[in-house]
Parts: structure tokens; sequence; C-alpha cells
């Protein structure tokens, strides 16, 4: 049976959908008329707070199931026994442009997973990328903005973008990557994920380690050329939503196989790079990759706006055994996250359905606030009154895994030339595929062709500490396309 046309408060509309109350046929409306106010003002406040990074996104629900036994690395539930599946809901993003901008955007993507656990929500809050612009997070919305539009033109402006990266030299390992080929995946399922920062994991005998996790794409990576993906911008600038949803519905499920790197303290102690540091990979070679798990995506939401745009994923949202270390960038993540969760959807966030979690909530302090639907604990003392006990579960104790102490001082963390010994790295890897090492140089030369001189030079000194080749490359082609008067 057809549903009733009604008003928000349940009322049958009637005789249909488009009459109006008015004085006779043709006069002016009745402020009466609850039903048309009603319509125009939610009308007038369908947008949310867009997210000021990640705006751009598409998501899915899966299962994570685990492949290989963790146990000595990670307590956690979710990992206990082998062939355990956690329902999942991950959403991968463009970080920079706004929620209309083309997914063909030269851009990190953000590739953020929900597991929801027997122990609460796990958030894996990851992007395509192994490294990051900054290590210090005070920089981040300096270079946020240099990355997004003019205050005075509004245009996208390769002088601030370009005048930001080349003051700060720690970006230039993600720099690299980002003008690479992978800087414009051709789709959401042909990329990896990766957990850039530094976890700390513990086993249940209070075991712990340094942790990298990487998630790699089953389907094989697969890249769009600079031109490819400013066609796509035109021709059709949501293709990566298209694609994850055509292909889920097709049942052609993307899955990406899940690795650790682990290190113990000793071992980071005698790394060659802080554990702490963003913009630092650990070596393949030096920390083997160790399979834990699988990820599947095999569920369309139902909506896009309720589920899409509401998921409100944190890395603070953890479960027992898996914590965060003391990368500044995270530390910092920690806060912000949450932070622009209670902007845009109120305080009550984790009441909305996608955010939910499926082991119930119970904090009797934790009251009230906007949009409150849950019931909120009915009768219940709002405190932790003495006539009403709670269970407080035990884990191991972390109390002597790391001591910190110090003087509270402001730092500023500076590291030289040692900036570029990765990046160079990267360099030589991509020597080992055809094209790799002249398609970055060219798409470097495209962009930085918009920018003044003095900048441009910048660029290619930048560059040349990467590679004096790749600096020359970059500098031939930059000059041919924008030629010096
Ligand atoms: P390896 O030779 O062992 O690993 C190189 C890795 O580079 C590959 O495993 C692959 O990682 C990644 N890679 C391959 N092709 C490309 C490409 N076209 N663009 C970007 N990355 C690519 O050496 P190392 O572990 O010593 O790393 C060397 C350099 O590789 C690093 O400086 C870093 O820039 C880059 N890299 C390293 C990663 C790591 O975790 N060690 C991860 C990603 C990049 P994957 O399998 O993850 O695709």
């Amino acid at each position: 049976m057809a549903p009733t046309f009604t008003n928000s408060n349940g009322c049958p509309i009637t005789p249909d959908a488009f009459a109006t109350q008015r004085v006779g046929k043709h006069g002016p409306l009745l402020l009466q008329d609850f039903n048309l106010i009603d319509s125009l003002s939610h009308f007038d406040r369908e947008r949310i707070p867009e997210r000021v990074v990640h705006a751009k996104g598409s998501g899915a629900y899966g299962y994570f199931e685990v492949t290989d036994d963790i146990t000595d690395v990670c307590g956690a539930g979710f990992l206990d026994t082998v062939g355990k599946k956690t329902k999942t809901f991950t959403r991968f993003s463009t970080v920079g442009g706004e929620a209309g901008s083309p997914d063909s955007a030269r851009d990190p993507r953000g590739f953020a997973t929900k597991l929801y656990t027997e122990e609460g929500n796990l958030d894996l809050v990851y992007n395509n990328t192994p490294v990051f612009f900054i290590r210090d997070p005070s920089k981040f919305p300096h270079f946020i903005h240099t990355q997004k539009r003019n205050p005075q033109t509004h245009l996208k402006d390769a002088n601030m973008f370009w005048d930001y990266l080349v003051s700060n030299p720690e970006s230039v390992h993600q720099v690299s990557i980002l003008f690479s080929d992978r800087g414009t995946p051709a789709s959401y399922r042909e990329m990896n994920g990766y957990s850039g920062h530094t976890y700390k994991w513990s086993n249940k005998k209070g075991e712990w380690f340094y942790v990298q996790v990487h998630f790699i794409s089953d389907q094989g990576i697969k890249n769009l050329t600079n031109e490819e993906a400013g066609k796509l911008a035109g021709s059709n600038p949501d293709f990566a939503q298209e694609d994850l949803f055509k292909n889920i519905k097709a049942g052609n499920f993307p899955s990406w196989t899940c690795y650790i790197q682990t290190m113990t303290q000793e071992q980071a102690k005698q790394a060659p790079f802080s554990v702490f540091d963003l913009t630092k990979v650990w070596s393949h070679k030096d920390y083997p990759m160790r399979r834990f798990g699988k990820l599947v995506l095999n569920e369309n939401p139902k909506n896009y706006f309720a589920e899409v745009e509401q998921a409100a994923f944190a890395p603070s949202h953890t479960v027992p055994y898996m914590e965060p270390s003391a990368d500044p960038v995270l530390q910092s993540r920690l806060f912000s996250y949450n932070d622009t969760h209670r902007h845009r959807l109120g305080v009550n966030y984790t009441q909305i359905p996608v955010n939910c979690p499926i082991t119930g909530v119970f904090n009797p302090h934790m009251r009230d606030g906007a949009m409150t639907v849950n019931g909120n604990l009915g009768s219940h003392p709002n405190y932790l009154a003495s006539d009403q006990p709670v269970e407080f579960k035990q884990f191991s104790l972390q109390e002597d895994q790391e001591v910190w102490e110090g003087a509270a001082c402001p730092f500023h963390w500076v590291a030289g030339d040692a900036e570029f010994e990765q990046a160079s790295k990267l360099y030589e890897v991509l020597g080992r595929y055809p094209n790799q090492q002249r398609n970055l140089a060219h798409n470097v030369a495209v962009h930085v062709a918009a920018a003044d001189a003095p900048i441009q030079d910048r660029v290619f000194e930048y560059f040349s500490k990467v590679s004096p080749k790749l600096g020359q490359a970059i500098q031939k082609e930059t000059l041919e396309l924008s030629p010096r008067k």
C-alpha cells in the first residue's frame, strides 16, 4: 500500500502536495498554512556544515575478517579468533575540495573504516598515502588553507600552494607521492590504505609494540594520468562514487588485505628516524609486513546523507589493547575529529545509527543535549550513584609501557636535509616502472607553471634535493610551459 503523504507532524496533507492556503484563488498566502511553512523551513535547513577537509566522499558497509592470528601483538576482542568477522562502514574521500568537487582531483584520499566491535567502535582513520605533509599539528590549518582558495580571488592559487610546501620541506615525501601517478587513483577500489601514524598495540600479557597498518588493494593499484584526471573532472566529476556504488551493486565486492609492521621500543630507539614522525615510512625490508585480515565492502548505504554524510570517524574511537602513539599529529587528531563532529552533527552524534556502537552505551553522567533520541537512560540516576553498582572491565596495565618526563616547553620539530632521504628513495622506486619518474616531473611542471617565477625557482631547488635529475626535468618542462620574458 502506498504511504499516506503527511507533514512532518504526521498529519495527512489534503487535497494534494501543492495546494497552498491563500485568500481567494489568486490572493496572498496565509501564515496559518503550516504545511507550506513546514516544507520551506525544512528545505532551508537541509545543509549541515560541510567537513573543512574530506568534504567529498563515498561510503559502503562491509566486514573485516581475521585471516591470521596476531594475538601475540594485540589483545583486541575482534582479533581474537581466525575467521571472526566484524561489521564495518568505510568512507573514502578527497581532502581539499568542497562537497561538489571532482573525484579525480590530485589530492590524497581519505580511507576511514569504522568497525562495530563487541568492545565499542574502532575507527581506523587512514589515507591512501603512507605519510603526510606535516609533523607539527599547529601547521595543519596553515597548510590546508594554502591548498584551498585564495581569500580574495576565491581561486586555487599555485603561488600559495607551492610557497607553503617549499617553505616546509618535511612535506616533500608526501608531495612526491601526491604528484606521482598515485596522486590520481583510478577508483577508490584501486588504491591502498595506510595508518600513516604509528599506533601502540599490546597483547594480553602486557607486551606492547609500535604498529603501522597497511590495507593493500586486492584489485591492484590503478591510476589516472594527469590528463585523464583533468578530462574526468569535466565529463564525470563523480566517477569514483559511481564506480564504488555500481561495483558493489553488481556484486563485484572490493577487498583489501590487511598487514601490520611492528617495532619494539628498543627497535624504535635504533631506527634511523622517529616513529612519531608522520613524514616517514618503515622500510619493508627492515620491518616486514605481516598479514592479519581482510576488509570487504559488500553493501551500499540506503541513504547517502543519513549514512555517508553523517558518518563520524575519529582516531580517538578505539578499543582495549589499541592505543595512540605520541605522534603529535595523531595526538591533535584525537581532539580535532570529535570536535568537528560536535560542530557538524551535535553533541549526541554517536546516537546517529551509522555511528552507534552495537555494544550499547552506558555512561549515566553523559545525558541530555541537542537531539537526544535514545531514551536518555530513562530514570537511571545521572551520576554514579552508590546504590547502582557498575562493572569496570580490567585490561592489561599500561603503567610501565612508556614513561615520559621533561619540562613543558614549546618545540618545533625541524630536521633539515634529512627530510629528502625517503623522497629520494621513492624516486628510485618510481624508476623501476616505465614513465613513472617522467610523470612525476610532468605532473609537477603543469601545476607549478601557474606560479610566479620566484616560487618556481624555489620548487626546482626543492625537487633537486630529491634528485638533481628530477629538479632539472621539472625546470625544463615548466619553462617550456611558462617561458620567462
Ligand atoms: P621497498 O622497495 O621495499 O618498497 C617500495 C614500496 O613502494 C612498494 O612496496 C610499494 O608499497 C611502494 N610503491 C611502489 N610503486 C609505487 C609508486 N609508483 N608510487 C608510490 N609508491 C610505490 O622499499 P621501502 O620499504 O624501503 O620504501 C621505499 C620507498 O617506497 C619509501 O621511501 C616510500 O616513499 C615508498 N613506500 C614505502 C612504503 C612502506 O611502507 N615502506 C609504502 C608505500 C610507499 P605498497 O606495497 O604499499 O604499494
